[in-house]
């Protein structure tokens, strides 16, 4: 075909899906706003709200690459946590600085200690022991991950996220320790969906919320046909353009065409355990947002 990637077989997706984000890491988010005409941020803030997370939760952000799932988690629920201490009466006229409105059975996160190695838990200890991560983005692409850490740098949210190099086939995570587990366009590029599924399930705590954004089909054909040329006519152009490269944005359309519908796709969250499954269609189905249980 005249997509490089088209035929390549399973084991050959995982090296192919690693290069193609090792070259774009530098120019990601550059690339992200160009081809979507900054679409993809306002997908992204309906995702959190959607999710609506409330101080406390413990989320897993998978395929996370640059964080902007996990930035808007932090700055939603920092944004919950002022419009609670506003709730409470007495709570600026505080004597002391210190005391918290946090209630004392708030779920305290599962510590970057638990997860990652000594070098990796030498990098993110705070000076004074103290653990205070909200969200672990965990992504298999390390040049993708650093980029996440400096962005989280300018925006001094570099104590507030955890980063974990992994695979969402095989998370190196226990049983049961999150709340939430989120990806964004991320499920997409996972070489069995399925065991990535199932490896959500298992990491959820029960009632805990699968969460996924991804591009999916459209049906209104007038609207399929625009979408057709813009993606087979301009975004490899674009990222010749911007990321000299071509073939990594050849691969984005395929992958996007290849990926089930809506539908099928929220069979296959039932079928990995998941109860209440829904979805929510964006810019007709462009992407769409999955919701499964775990009960
Ligand atoms: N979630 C981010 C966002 O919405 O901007 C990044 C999405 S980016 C299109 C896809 C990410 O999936 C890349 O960072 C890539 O490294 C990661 N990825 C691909 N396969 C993966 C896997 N098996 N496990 C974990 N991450 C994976």
């Amino acid at each position: 075909t005249h997509f490089g990637f088209e035929s390549i077989n399973e084991s050959e997706k995982t090296g192919k899906v690693h290069e193609v984000f090792s070259n774009v890491a530098s120019k990601y988010d550059v690339m992200n706003d160009a081809m979507s005409l900054g679409v993809h941020r306002l997908w992204k803030d309906r995702f959190m709200q959607v999710l609506d997370p409330l101080p406390g939760t413990r989320l897993l952000d998978v395929a996370g690459g640059t964080g902007d799932i996990a930035f808007r988690f932090i700055n939603w629920v920092k944004e919950k946590e002022q419009q609670q201490r506003k709730a409470t009466p007495g709570a600026e006229f505080r004597l002391n600085p210190l005391e918290t409105d946090e209630p004392a059975s708030t779920p305290e996160f599962p510590s970057a200690e638990d997860y990652l190695n000594t070098e990796q838990r030498a990098d993110t200890s705070d000076t004074d022991g103290k653990k205070d991560s909200k969200v672990i983005v965990c992504d298999i692409n390390q040049s993708m991950l650093e980029v996440g850490k400096e962005r989280a740098k300018k925006l001094e949210l570099e104590d507030d996220v955890v980063w974990v190099t992994g695979n969402a086939e095989e998370l190196p995570f226990p049983d049961n320790s999150v709340d939430a587990y989120t990806i964004a366009f991320g499920i997409r590029n996972v070489t069995h969906i399925e065991k990535a599924l199932c490896e959500a399930y298992r990491v959820l705590t029960p009632g805990g919320r699968f969460l996924c954004l991804e591009f999916s089909q459209v049906s209104n054909p007038l609207i399929s046909s625009v979408y057709d040329l813009y993606s087979f006519q301009v975004i490899p152009v674009l990222g010749e353009l911007i990321a000299s490269d071509w073939k990594s944005y050849q691969y984005l359309v395929e992958s996007i065409r290849k990926f089930p519908n809506q539908e099928e796709f929220a069979e296959m969250i039932r079928e990995a355990g998941f109860r209440m499954v829904s979805y929510d269609n964006l810019t007709s189905g462009v992407a769409a947002i999955h919701s499964g249980f775990k009960i």
